[in-house]
């Protein structure tokens, strides 16, 4: 069986005060209300990880999320972030590729896949997200434009290190829009994309890979989206900051 994942992209949102308020409210709340085998991850702003980690110590079901990080070891590069660094506070999963940094910091799929390999190397498992444009999908070429994504930034890894990553199907035109891809739109592709795993790294790991859903879930359609056979749950960006809605989200999964 493939492991459901539930994770938050708390993206720019929050002090330090309310974030640390907000995950005291949710880390109880999945512990106490969720049974099923579902995992969940929260990606807060840096200023939250050490704090969230000592939180988080030793949980079972909710683990450290981190949203970027640099694809340089170290060195003279002001304002950026390692992934030794993020390793160093306990985070085990950094979102790679999330189409705001595509979009407004540049980043392609080349960049893209150097920070991949930093987060392997230090030992943390990559979310790696990928989706199409609004006008991609009308001209019909989002097949196309994924499975580029995903040949860019996955098909150099070794069978051992593509199983160290959770692939997030993001359509961008879903993204913080309130118009999720439909429950038979978010299958198509997560099933196209599996096909893509399993075509390049064998059905055994095609069929292992999480594949999870992001672009405006809420715990209203969250049960749709995550019941297609292809959607192992989902990246939540807005409704991630509400924490009854965030563990409805995460129920919904299991
Ligand atoms: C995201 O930022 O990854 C995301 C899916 O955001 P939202 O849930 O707000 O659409």
């Amino acid at each position: 069986m493939r492991q459901k994942i539930v994770a938050a992209n708390w993206k720019m949102n929050t002090h330090y005060m309310s974030g640390i308020k907000l995950l005291s409210e949710i880390v109880p709340m999945i512990g106490d209300e969720v049974t099923a085998d579902v995992k969940v991850i929260i990606a807060p702003p840096f200023i939250h990880l050490y704090s969230a980690s000592q939180l988080m110590n030793g949980n079972r079901k909710v683990f450290l999320g981190a949203q970027n990080c640099f694809y340089e070891e170290k060195g003279p590069y002001t304002g950026e972030i390692s992934a030794a660094m993020l390793a160093s506070v306990g985070v085990k999963y950094v979102i790679v590729g999330h189409s705001e940094r595509r979009k407004f910091f540049n980043e392609d799929d080349a960049i893209i896949s150097k920070k991949i390999l930093q987060v392997l190397e230090h030992n943390m498992q990559g979310i790696y997200c990928c989706g199409e444009t609004l006008e991609q999908r009308e001209a019909r070429k989002h097949k196309e434009i994924v499975a580029k994504q995903i040949e860019t930034a996955l098909f150099g890894l070794s069978k051992e290190r593509v199983q160290k990553i959770i692939i997030a199907y993001e359509p961008v035109w879903a993204i913080g829009t309130g118009v999720n891809a439909t429950p038979e739109q978010a299958q198509e592709m997560h099933a196209y994309i599996r096909s893509l795993i399993e075509k390049k790294f064998g059905e055994n790991i095609s069929k292992e890979i999480s594949i999870i859903y992001g672009g405006s879930v809420t715990p209203n359609n969250a049960k749709s989206l995550f019941s297609c056979p292809d959607v192992d749950g989902g990246l939540v960006g807005g409704a991630s900051l509400i924490a009854r809605d965030f563990v409805s989200i995460v129920k919904a999964a299991g």
